[in-house]
């Protein structure tokens, strides 16, 4: 059977995402960053500290960061409770009321988070889906560049405080197409951390240099969190034909995918021979 594999907008067989906690006001100089290289960031923002203190991010600020189109506003906990630490009634609130907060005041629709201290089990995994959320990271870096295939367990490549970023990076970026098809799955490398790290000594320098290594490629798809989860869950809605020759793309996304090496794009709602 040929190899059918997913490909990102584009036909890009690469894609590029990051994922920073806590609204600290830190997180203003990381998106001027990243917008100079127009690499795509989710924020997680706990409600509760909101305008807490100096060191904490307004709703001003928050709307402001907002705006722009290379971010996302997700959810980190309106108390910053280990979800799995607390009974259910406690931490589904923790999850709905971050969500009401940040959607009323944001007036958009907030359906990912990053799991406060990394906390998750399966009753977790429960609450956030009847809490409506379509994903949520963990703090378990893989060192890898798989695509979830749970987006409620999204563990990332790694924390940008790794001795090994630019190795990882490296192995990403220079990762080639390979003459056997199954070698060829996408990948996804996936950098969280908190960007009061980067006030460290050394650490705004860190991300200039991470950025400039990463960012700007043709053949890398740079996104947020809910992009790709959009994207990637419209991919999953594809109908194949029982042999594979014809596929139809029920979404409202122009989805792509690759036949052993010959890449295909299979428009909205159409239906395309894979020959
Ligand atoms: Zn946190």
């Amino acid at each position: 059977m040929a190899a059918v594999l997913m490909r990102f907008p584009g036909g890009r067989r690469k894609a590029y995402t990051m994922s920073y906690d806590d609204g600290s006001v830190h997180d203003k100089r990381f998106a001027e960053t990243l917008a100079r290289y127009e690499i795509k960031a989710t924020l997680n923002i706990q409600t509760r500290e909101i305008g807490f203190d100096a060191g904490k991010l307004s709703w001003d600020e928050i709307k402001a960061l907002a705006a722009s189109p290379l971010l996302e506003i997700a959810a980190h906990g309106h108390r910053h409770l280990s979800l799995a630490a607390v009974e259910d009634g406690v931490a589904a609130y923790d999850v709905v009321k971050n969500r009401e907060m940040l959607e009323d005041q944001l007036g958009c629709i907030v359906r990912g988070m990053a799991y406060a201290n990394g906390s998750v089990n399966d009753r977790v995994l429960e609450i956030l889906s009847a809490c409506g959320m379509a994903y949520a990271r963990t703090t378990a870096s893989t060192e890898g560049f798989e695509v979830p295939a749970d987006f409620l367990r999204w563990n990332p490549s790694c924390h940008h405080t790794t001795p090994r970023l630019f190795d990882i990076a490296k192995t990403f970026l220079e990762s080639e197409e390979r003459s056997y098809p199954w070698h060829n799955r996408p990948m996804l490398f996936y950098v969280w951390g908190h960007s009061h790290e980067f006030a460290r000594e050394g650490g705004w320098e860190l991300l200039e240099k991470l950025c400039a290594y990463v960012g700007g490629r043709d053949d890398i798809w740079y996104a947020t969190n809910g992009e790709i989860v959009s994207y990637v869950n419209a991919y999953r809605t594809l109908i194949f034909s029982h042999d594979q020759s014809l596929v139809h793309n029920p979404s409202a996304t122009d989805l792509f995918l690759t036949v052993d090496h010959t890449p295909y794009k299979i428009p909205a709602g159409e239906t395309v021979r894979l020959s």
